[in-house]
């Protein structure tokens, strides 16, 4: 059948795993996702029982709590929760982003306080990047992180935060050299916990979406916090910019992993509701034209699927290039997005109503262009290289 199609990179231990994550998530995750959305994110306790499950920090090693695998477990995990249509549980930036920063550029210390407590859900952790007035253009951020004493003092402002409201963990990109660009950029993790209530530190309003509606998404503010200067992530200060840049890639392929499962998932509701549905009658499918746009969606859903497996394998083997995973993000988005629309339509008026699944794909698909670096600044990425 058209939809078997196997991935090179998977194998038994892969294919368990698969089934026991699409077991777990219609179990625990599916029941509540109208929930989740209408309160605008995904309860706290569901990251508890994610942790115990194994979900969490899957490769991450052992040692700090994680699950010890690599990036193909990391791409089961994404794979599944876009089959089952969850788009709002923010675990592609707390296990797949947030924990590789803090293996990567953590000391010892750093990550046995960390990283375990991220394992079990304990902790749910979010990154900072994006400003009021700069998103793409990551070496103009404004917030300072001004060494005093034992201390940075932190001053300014954060958008758009996936996990903004229920992260107590938040990767925060710094100047703490505002007089340079690039190479004044710091990553200081700031543990809630320790700021929330001393004032200085808030969080605005859990931001209203067009899509994505079960994860909070929120602004941050810091007005003198204060954190210990071991909370700096790497060496020495000034090194953020390049860390940035050599895990954006993995940031950029877990998007493409979703991306291209979506499609997977959109093609098959569609060609299911195509033989079902009848006008004029025959069945939607019966129609040349259903049968050739899909036709053709098909063809381009498998070449998504080969070039992203073939950037998974190479970045589990460490060789996975920017320009390259810069390809993947903006070309998956862009095909999931022209195929999520082309799908609704298969589904006439019923596509546009919300119980249908295919609506909230809709809704959910069109952030997938932007964030993660914008299919724009992928382009300029691969022009980079040309
Ligand atoms: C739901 C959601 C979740 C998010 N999660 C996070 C998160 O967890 N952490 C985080 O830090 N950020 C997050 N973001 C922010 C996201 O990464 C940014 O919105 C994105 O990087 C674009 O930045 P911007 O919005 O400031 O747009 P801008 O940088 O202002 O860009 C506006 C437009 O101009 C284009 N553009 C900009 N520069 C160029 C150029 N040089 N050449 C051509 N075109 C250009 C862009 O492509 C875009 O189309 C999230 C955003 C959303 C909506």
């Amino acid at each position: 059948m058209i939809d078997n199609y196997d991935s090179p990179w998977m194998d038994e231990e892969l294919h368990i795993m698969r089934d026991a994550v699409a077991k777990f998530l219609q179990k625990e995750f599916v029941p509540n996702m109208d929930k989740w959305e209408k309160q605008g994110f995904v309860d706290r306790d569901a990251w508890r029982v994610a942790g115990q499950a194994g979900l969490l920090c899957a490769s991450i090693p052992e040692e700090y709590g994680g699950g010890g695998g690599n990036f193909k477990h990391e791409m089961v995990l994404v794979e599944e929760l876009s089959y089952a249509n969850i788009t709002g549980f923010g675990n592609g930036v707390h296990s797949g982003i947030v924990a590789h920063y803090i293996n990567a550029y953590g000391s010892e210390e750093q990550k046995k306080k960390w990283l375990p407590r991220m394992a079990s859900g304990d902790i749910v952790s979010a990154i900072a990047m994006s400003e009021p007035g700069t998103g793409s253009d990551l070496q103009a951020v404004a917030t300072t992180a001004l060494a005093d004493g034992d201390n940075y003092v932190l001053n300014g402002q954060k958008t758009f935060l996936t996990n903004g409201m229920t992260a107590n963990l938040i990767c925060v990109v710094t100047k703490t050299d505002p007089s340079e660009g690039g190479k004044g950029i710091s990553l200081i993790i700031v543990e809630t916990e320790l700021v929330e209530g001393e004032g200085g530190f808030s969080r605005g309003r859990n931001l209203e979406k067009l899509g994505m509606k079960a994860q909070d998404t929120a602004e941050i503010f810091f007005d003198d916090v204060r954190v210990p200067k071991e909370n700096l992530l790497g060496p020495s200060e000034g090194k953020g910019f390049v860390q940035l840049m050599q895990q954006l890639p993995q940031e950029r392929l877990i998007i493409a992993a979703g991306a291209c499962a979506a499609i997977e998932k959109a093609l098959k509701i569609t060609s299911e509701y195509v033989k079902e549905r009848k006008a004029f009658g025959k069945r939607i499918l019966d129609f040349q034209n259903t049968q050739f746009r899909l036709a053709e969606r098909y063809t381009e859903a498998r070449l998504a699927r080969v070039f992203v497996d073939d950037c998974a394998m190479k970045l589990a083997d460490g060789k996975l290039d920017e320009a390259t995973a810069a390809m993947a993000k903006w070309w998956t988005t862009q095909k999931q997005c022209e195929i999520v629309d082309e799908c609704l339509q298969f589904f006439g008026g019923y596509g546009f109503m919300m119980e249908y699944p295919i609506a909230k794909m809709y809704a959910d698909s069109r952030i997938q262009k932007i964030y993660g670096g914008s299919n724009e600044i992928m382009k300029l990425l691969i022009a980079r290289e040309i």
